[in-house]
């Protein structure tokens, strides 16, 4: 428990399953009556229904963290636009949209999502390093409430293209801070070595060039530094940076008026780490940073309001002895869920069926059935004796998981529900092995 009162993790601990005790909580996948469940709803109930590996979500958790960064905020002029990427299915948007949330999408795909789902586009941020003519195109004829400029050709590109439609887009310029997020290595963006916007060093000569473009209205600055940070020291390095750029750009005679501070709030994955801020710290960064600057403020996180809200439910297909191990097999892979192959990533599994008290556990490889050794989501990890048939719940899916998930091994994608209260929902059903099969075309000579 922190000071605030609540945890950002609840391990589905046994003292969890006497009571509803959602009240603050982190989320809402607790034991009631020795089985867990996502909210009112039994996960066995839909696992008998949609079959498993799936995806569940809770509606409750979802909100409860977009209002704790929206709450964090509070006092400032300010838009929380969830970083899509994170879990971009239809219900979830449209979940996050009712709250006012706006969005920041990273591609013609996920800008037509949110549209879709009926964000308003002076609510969409359009981010990304290598936007496409044709993406240019699609968010300037749909509207959109800024792009993110990542480079000097990007910025050329947009202008040539905004010139043709008659319009002037709002634009910021992504700033790379050069500070280290302390994360792992693939999700860090804010190192001079890293690809993502224009080196702070330079960042008045890239201004003063926007300025000249017709078709271009300076806006602000944007900053986004790495996913899955843990410290808010390297925030407060970065926001402070782009505080004395503000001034210098103000100077220079911008209009910096908007400041886009990017996602990145890390969740707790395991037990060793539910200490780590809360979007409230991150908040009182942000205005102890930049808040006497007058701006708007947005931000974009995506992990934090999704990750916790999210389990991969599975069965266990067989348990296997090895020599000096023992072997969970389970029916979800690596297509499904990539982070522990990609990441290193470590995922708490919990039994759906809450072990009694005094039950003797056994250590298990926790592995999918693909081709790869890769293919291991955990080892040597401490569970319940489990058996064939049983089903686990791998915790802190709801981010970066559904959405990179693949067909490797011509495994369908697996389906995607939604719980709201003692409700719940297919949002996304699993493709019939027909279905999955006739995306293939064949040429005429076959
Ligand atoms: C990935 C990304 C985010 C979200 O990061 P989280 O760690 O999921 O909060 C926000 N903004 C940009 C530009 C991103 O690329």
């Amino acid at each position: 428990m922190s000071a605030q009162g609540f945890s950002l993790f609840d391990l589905c601990a046994s003292s969890l399953s006497k009571t509803r005790e959602f009240e603050g909580k982190m989320d809402h996948f607790i034991y009631r009556q020795g089985v867990l469940h996502a909210e009112d709803v039994p996960l066995p109930v839909i696992a008998a229904q949609v079959g498993t590996p799936f995806y569940v979500y809770s509606t409750a958790t979802l909100e409860r963290h977009f209002r704790l960064f929206d709450e964090a905020l509070d006092g400032m002029d300010h838009l929380v636009c969830y970083a899509m990427k994170a879990a971009s299915n239809q219900a979830i948007i449209k979940t996050l949209a009712a709250l006012g949330a706006g969005m920041d999408v990273v591609s013609g795909g996920e800008y037509m999502r949110a549209v879709t789902a009926g964000v308003p586009p002076e609510r969409i941020v359009f981010s990304g390093v290598g936007k496409t003519h044709s993406e240019m195109n699609m968010i300037i004829s749909g509207g959109v409430r800024q792009v993110n400029v990542e480079s000097e050709p990007e910025m050329e590109l947009l202008n040539i293209v905004a010139l043709k439609h008659g319009v002037q887009v709002p634009i910021t310029v992504r700033i790379n801070p050069d500070v280290d997020a302390k994360t792992h290595a693939k999700i860090a963006t804010g190192k001079s070595e890293n690809k993502f916007g224009i080196p702070i060093s330079r960042a008045r000569e890239v201004y003063a060039h926007a300025a000249s473009l017709k078709g271009l209205k300076i806006v602000g600055i944007d900053v986004h530094i790495g996913s899955q940070l843990t410290d808010l020291e390297p925030f407060a390095l970065a926001y402070r940076k782009i505080a004395e750029l503000t001034h210098i750009l103000r100077e220079d005679g911008h209009d910096i008026k908007r400041l886009d501070l990017g996602g990145g709030l890390g969740i707790p994955y395991s037990r060793s780490n539910e200490t780590l801020p809360l979007p409230k710290d991150y908040g009182d960064v942000i205005k102890r940073e930049v808040g006497h600057l007058g701006c708007e403020i947005e931000i974009e996180p995506g992990r934090l309001i999704v990750g916790n809200a999210g389990l991969l439910v599975s069965s266990v297909i067989y348990v296997k002895e090895g020599e000096g191990r023992n072997f969970l097999i389970v029916d979800a892979a690596m297509n499904d869920l990539i982070r522990p192959a990609m990441y290193e990533a470590h995922h708490e599994i919990v039994p759906v069926k809450e072990p009694l008290v005094g039950h003797e556990g056994r250590t298990y490889d926790v592995v999918g059935p693909v081709c790869e050794s890769g293919d291991t989501f955990a080892k040597e990890r401490d569970l319940a004796n489990l058996h064939d048939g049983d089903l686990v719940a791998f915790r802190s899916a709801g981010a970066y998981g559904a959405v990179m998930a693949s067909e490797y091994n011509s495994r369908p994608l697996i389906p995607e529900v939604l719980v709201k209260e003692d409700q719940f929902a297919v949002i996304r059903p699993r493709p019939t092995l027909d279905e999955m099969i006739n995306r293939d075309t064949l040429p005429i000579w076959l």
